[in-house]
């Protein structure tokens, strides 16, 4: 049987389910192909069960911290069983949210597995996806639009396979039963950062090992010395420009621990640990869906795509993780967004360069644009403007006065170029940020937006001034 629509979209997570919305707003028929559930990684394997873990993970460290703030609590104990009941509960009620969202706006899915078979036998101006159902029965979905969402999943370490057991990669750590005694997190990047400071809260023993001369190699260089700093504290070891030598992995005979050798400052150290996540990347979903039956380019493993998200093959477009670049929901979202718009002949508004960069640490960090080695070796002549949390008074009501705002602009233009944040609820106002970059504000413009007070956004207005060196509280 043959379903026809104006546009296909291959894949229902953050960017497909979103960019069905818009399209179904501009009234064209859509129809998405997803093969397990809507939602995808973000709600099913990523941004929302890893948040719910570590705000319990917070919550258990605010109790055995509770003394600070002048109450006595005996007796806390870690029910982990319910911390997972917990998340499910939430994932299981925004899941929902989105196949609600699906019946109003009248959007068909249809579930199975979708491989592209070239353009349409209608129109050599449309798609088509021949789509397997769990049963084998087969429907091709033929549209003059389609748009590739098809994710990313974990990239595998060859020689530390992920085995669910000892050895983990993302989504087996979302759904252990219980907490391991030590793990050793491989790769210092925002997904093993975030584990790191979540299971260090549990009460497990972490190390971490990046090849990189530091954490979150993305992130600006004070930032994550400041996050390494602050961690270290906390008790996780972490090693940086170390290397894993993969073939010294030795499994204990009851498998209850495995030995890794890394090598790190000319010197192996041999770590035994209970556990080892293994998160150094997301490789993109290119393969086995049929793009070889198009003009579609990938280029190193990702789809290639303009600023359209048009691929090399024009009515077919391609948006989130599957197209490389930030991999974040929110990017994959807008990204949909943006190629809904083109195909309807509506204005596109997306600037990568703008999209805000989260990692749910504790602290938090968040930064938006350029950081300041970026600038400085695009030769920009930056001022570079900085005030710290513990000049707030709502951080050190909070209790949570680590961290810094830093802001970077342009000497001889007053752009604003980039926000990094460290500390409490940075993924929160790095939105102010955002915004300012947006409208092309001045850093003296958004420091003349009244910040209320007491309020953490008042390190936004701080910051600004720093730039000129005419920050209030400092
Ligand atoms: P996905 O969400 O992966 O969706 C792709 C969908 O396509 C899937 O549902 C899949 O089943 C389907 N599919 C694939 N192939 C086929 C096929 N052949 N036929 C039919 N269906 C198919 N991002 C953030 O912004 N904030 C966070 O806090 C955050 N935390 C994260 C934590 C973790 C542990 C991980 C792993 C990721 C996190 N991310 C976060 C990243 C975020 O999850 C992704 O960027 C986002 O999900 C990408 O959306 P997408 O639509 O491109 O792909």
């Amino acid at each position: 049987m043959t379903i026809n629509c104006d546009i296909a979209i291959l894949g229902g997570g953050t960017g497909g389910y979103v960019a069905a919305i818009r399209a179904a707003q501009l009234g064209k028929e859509v129809v998405i192909i997803e093969q397990d559930k809507l939602g995808g990684t973000c709600l099913h394997r990523g941004c929302i069960p890893s948040k719910s873990l570590l705000r319990s993970a917070e919550v258990f460290a605010l109790m055995q911290d509770s003394e600070d703030y002048g109450i006595a609590a005996d007796n806390i104990t870690l029910q982990f069983a319910k911390v997972q009941a917990r998340k499910q509960g939430i994932v299981d009620q925004l899941h929902q949210g989105v196949q609600y969202l699906m019946r109003k706006n009248k959007i068909k899915v249809v579930q199975g597995k979708g491989r592209v078979i070239g353009p349409s036998i209608f129109s050599p101006q449309s798609g088509a996806v021949a789509v397997e159902y769990e049963d084998g029965e087969m429907e091709t979905v033929v549209s003059k639009n389609l748009i590739i969402a098809t994710g990313s999943r974990p990239r595998v370490l060859p020689g530390l396979e992920a085995d669910g057991q000892l050895i983990l990669n993302s989504d087996h750590a979302l759904q252990l039963e219980s907490l391991p005694e030590s793990m050793l997190i491989v790769g210092g990047g925002v997904i093993g950062m975030e584990w790191a400071s979540m299971l260090i809260d549990f009460g497990v023993k972490i190390t971490v090992v990046e090849a990189a001369p530091q954490i979150l190699p993305a992130e600006d260089q004070e930032v994550a010395r400041e996050l390494r700093k602050l961690l270290e504290k906390r008790g996780v070891t972490i090693y940086t420009e170390a290397t894993l030598l993969t073939d010294t992995y030795v499994p204990a005979s009851d498998q209850q621990e495995l030995s890794i050798t890394i090598r790190h400052q000319e010197q192996e150290h041999v770590l035994t640990v209970s556990k080892v996540l293994v998160s150094i990347g997301r490789q993109a979903n290119a393969e086995s869906i049929g793009l070889a039956n198009t003009d579609v380019q990938i280029v190193n493993g990702f789809i290639k795509v303009n600023n359209k998200m048009q691929t090399t093959e024009s009515h077919i477009y391609a948006i989130g993780d599957v197209i490389g670049g930030l991999q974040l929901a929110h990017a994959a979202s807008h990204e949909g967004i943006a190629a809904v718009n083109h195909i309807c002949g509506e204005e596109v508004h997306y600037n990568p360069l703008q999209i805000s960069r989260c990692v749910y640490t504790r602290p938090e960090v968040a930064s938006t644009g350029m950081t300041e080695q970026e600038a400085t070796a695009q030769g920009i002549d930056v001022k570079v403007g900085k005030f710290p949390f513990k000049a707030i008074g709502k951080a050190l009501v909070y209790g949570e006065s680590d961290g810094f705002v830093k802001v970077i602009a342009d000497r001889q233009t007053d752009d604003l170029l980039g926000v990094q944040i460290i500390g409490p609820q940075a993924t929160d106002l790095i939105s102010e940020a955002a915004l300012a970059q947006f409208l092309d504000a001045t850093p003296w413009e958004v420091a003349q937006t009244v910040h209320a007070h007491p309020t953490l956004a008042e390190i936004l207005g701080e910051a600004m001034l720093a730039v000129d060196g005419k920050a209030i509280g400092m």
